[in-house]
Parts: structure tokens; C-alpha cells; sequence
């Protein structure tokens, strides 16, 4: 009898996925019995994807039609994800590790969980600050994190830098994310590599004092607390400031790019690396090198309103209407490298 495989199975809860990859890794989906399988078929690739299903299944699908390679995949967060890569070591099923912000990436490969890529293709179609001097992951979009504000009580002229959010003007105003999330975590990283802990440790401590409400759980309730008045703008990753704007097209917010007389936005990634024991890594670097191609990554960045990392895609026209802006050009890398002093650091200021 075939085994189940767990790529068959799509984002289930975390116990299932453990018992289904603990009962059998390599059959295929389609064909019960892989022997009889035609020789000249290519292999499947199989990804560990923190990034949702609606977000890669199309793109995925489209790489199928276009090579006929089947990709296998199931979704989970990052942490269990890589804790899962960890603990499967060599016998693990997945070729690829698909997951968001350059501190997941940066710890993924830290723990020796992916290996080195060699390819021109990589190096041509993504700039060498998104993604990791070895090629053990690689950028593949782009989310900026910028200030949202009620256009009802505050004006853009106010607004300048994420330092600034400390100032005493702002007392009460401010909603922010949960220092939990990984996403404030890698912007403080990039203070730090700005600015340094101490500076940068003051301006969270101003962030912390400034706070209308605790921290909440994610960046829509953040923006929604601010259209409900709560507290006058925040920080969000602009993907979800797109979406609430679709669902809510007459949103009394506007979106405003920090630190343009400075260092830029902060931005982060999403990016992939082919796992240390891949049993198809040539398939798992061939999907990566089409995924930062232009022809994927209009609609690899579009699906989820980010911008592209290959300079040659433009964003798409909803992301684009958001105005061009300058980028923080420290290689993403550094924030993973920087992520344990920031927490260090966020926990100090009481940033919970
Ligand atoms: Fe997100």
C-alpha cells in the first residue's frame, strides 16, 4: 500500500502535517505507485512554504503547465517550519524552504539548514543586498514598512522618520505591532545598523511611551485602532495596508515613506533556499532561478501587493500608485544578523 504524503495535504494543522511527514515522505500525490511512473518524468520539487497557499499556488501551477515539473508543497509558519527542517535533518522531504523576512531566512540558514546556490541566473535577476552573500536564500519580494496615518489627525508635513515616533508630540498616538512578530524586530535591527543600540534604544523607549494601547497583535488591527480612533498612525508592511484599502476603499488613511532624507524605508523580503539535504536540489534551484525571473515576478510580488525584487518587473499598478520611494540599502542579511541584539534590545525598552 502507498504511504500518505504530506504534500498532498495542504496548510492542515501542525499536529496532522507531523504525523503524515512521520508516516512517509517520497510517494507521489498522483501516481499510487511511483515505479510505474514514466522514467522520463521529471521529479517533483517540494517546498516548505510559510508563505499562504493563495499566494503561491498559482505561481506554482504556472511553473507545472510551463516545465512539467510537478511542485509539491504544504504551509505552516515559519518557526515550525524550520524547527520541522531541523529536526528532519537528512531524511527531510523538502528540497526548498519558501518563508518571509530576512530574520527567518538568516536563521534558517544559521542553523546549516540550506545550502549554497551557484548561479548567474540568481546573481542577475536579484540585487546582492536581497539576498545572502553565500546564496543559502534569496530575496524574491519585497514589503516596505511604512507609517500609516488617519488623514483625519495628522497631516504628512508631520511626519518624517520612524525616530521621529518618539517624540513627545505623538504622546498617546501611536499603535504598533507586537514586538513578537518578527517584522518590528528586523525594522529596530535596521535602526541599529543605522544609528547604533543606544540611539536606537532610545527612540524605542520613546515608542514605548508614546503607545495609545498595548501592543497589538498585527498590523490590520493596528490600522484598524486608528481608524477607530484610537490612536492617530502606526507602522505596517504595506501589503497590509493594500488590503485593507480593498476591502475598505473609503478609509480615512494614507500611507507615508519614511526616512527619505535619510537612509530610506525599511525594507524586508520574502525569499526561498534549497535545503541543505534536498533530494532535488537542481529542481528546487531551477524553480528558484524562474521564480525571480520577470516572468514570475510580477505576479509572485502582485499576488500579495509587494514589490518586485528583479529590477526589471515593475510593481503592479495598485502597489505602484503608492509613489516611488527611496530604500534602505543595507543588505537584509544584517538583520538577521542584528535580529538577537534587537530583541535584546526591545525587551530593555519594554516593547512587548
Ligand atoms: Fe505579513
Amino acid at each position: 500500500m502507498p504511504r500518505p504524503n504530506p504534500f498532498c495535504h495542504l496548510a492542515l494543522p501542525r499536529l496532522a502535517l507531523t504525523a503524515l511527514l512521520l508516516t512517509g515522505l517520497t510517494t507521489a500525490c498522483s501516481r499510487p505507485d511511483p515505479e510505474t511512473a514514466a522514467d522520463s518524468a521529471p521529479p517533483p520539487v517540494r517546498v516548505y512554504s510559510s508563505r499562504a497557499e493563495h499566494l503561491i499556488k498559482p505561481l506554482f501551477d504556472r511553473y507545472t503547465r510551463e516545465t512539467g515539473v510537478p511542485v509539491r508543497y504544504l504551509t505552516d509558519q515559519a518557526a515550525p517550519l524550520i524547527a520541522r527542517l531541523a529536526a528532519e535533518g537528512a531524511n527531510t522531504a523538502a528540497d526548498a524552504l519558501l518563508t518571509v523576512d530576512a530574520g527567518n531566512l538568516w536563521h534558517a540558514a544559521h542553523q546549516g539548514l540550506l545550502q549554497s546556490l551557484d548561479s548567474a541566473i540568481l546573481d542577475a535577476n536579484v540585487p546582492a543586498h536581497w539576498r545572502a552573500a553565500d546564496r543559502s536564500w534569496v530575496g524574491l519580494s519585497v514589503r516596505a514598512r511604512a507609517i500609516v496615518y488617519s488623514t483625519e489627525r495628522v497631516a504628512p508635513a508631520e511626519l518624517s522618520t520612524y525616530a521621529d515616533l518618539a517624540a513627545d508630540r505623538w504622546q498617546g498616538r501611536l499603535c504598533l505591532r507586537t514586538s513578537k512578530k518578527v517584522y518590528n524586530r528586523s525594522l529596530v535591527a535596521s535602526m541599529i545598523a543605522a544609528d547604533g543600540v543606544a540611539a536606537t534604544e532610545a527612540v524605542v523607549r520613546g515608542w514605548v511611551a508614546n503607545l495609545a494601547t498595548p501592543p497589538l497583535s498585527n498590523d490590520t488591527r493596528a490600522m484598524q485602532a486608528v481608524l477607530a480612533g484610537v490612536c492617530d498612525l502606526t507602522v505596517v508592511n504595506s501589503y497590509y495596508f493594500g488590503r485593507l484599502l480593498q476591502e475598505n476603499p473609503d478609509a480615512l488613511l494614507a500611507i507615508f515613506w519614511p526616512n527619505q532624507g535619510g537612509r530610506g524605508v525599511h525594507v524586508n523580503v520574502s525569499g526561498m533556499g534549497v535545503t541543505r539535504h534536498a533530494r532535488n536540489p537542481a529542481g528546487a534551484q531551477a524553480l528558484l532561478e524562474w521564480l525571480s525571473s520577470p516572468a514570475a515576478q510580477r505576479d509572485f510580488a502582485g499576488l500579495n501587493k509587494e514589490y518586485p525584487v528583479n529590477p526589471a518587473t515593475r510593481p503592479v499598478a495598485t502597489v505602484a500608485a503608492w509613489g516611488e520611494f527611496a530604500m534602505d540599502p543595507i543588505p537584509v542579511e544584517r538583520l538577521g544578523e542584528l535580529q538577537a541584539e534587537a530583541v535584546r534590545l526591545i525587551d530593555r525598552a519594554g516593547y512587548r
